[in-house]
């Protein structure tokens, strides 16, 4: 797969310190076409389908405001969504979107059980854009990365 220029200003627009502090590639050394590639590989073996999961992930955001910035149980997830703190441009130039957390993880395992990315999910607006529009689930390494195996185990898809 060849790059295009808008991938690969998206590229540069996802290095630490040019959107936000962390980035968005976490320690990921792939060029995002292969990060790309290689996660609708992984999304097709998980039979997941990237708007399905979309639209679950923008529930469970809706859903957890119900608690008002502390965590509720939601089915067999604990879900929290956080105040939406201004405006994030993703890294395409396709929009603006909140920069808002909403973490979701299993209610039978302890918070300080949990790990980022791996039994839990944290992800923005902009997160689940990036997962809908253009297949981007975030480098491994990301705070914020949407991993199929890790979807596939807490969403019920
Ligand atoms: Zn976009």
């Amino acid at each position: 797969m060849k790059q295009s220029p808008a991938d690969r200003k998206a590229f540069e627009n996802m290095a630490p310190g040019v959107l936000t502090a962390a980035g968005f590639l976490g320690n990921d050394e792939r060029t995002l076409d292969r990060i790309i590639a290689e996660d609708e590989e992984a999304f097709l073996e998980h039979g997941l389908d990237f708007d399905k999961v979309a639209d679950r992930l923008e529930d469970l955001a809706r859903e957890g405001e119900q608690g008002m910035g502390e965590p509720i149980t939601i089915g067999r997830l604990l879900v929290q969504s956080g105040e939406a703190r201004g405006m994030l441009p993703c890294p395409w130039g396709d929009g603006l979107y909140h920069k808002n957390a909403v973490s979701v993880r299993p209610a039978d395992i302890p918070p300080e059980a949990c790990t980022e990315g791996e039994d839990m999910l944290i992800y923005s607006e902009l997160s689940i854009h990036m997962l809908r529009v253009h297949h981007f689930c975030q480098g491994k390494g990301s705070p914020f990365r949407l991993d199929a195996a890790v979807l596939k185990q807490l969403l019920d898809l």
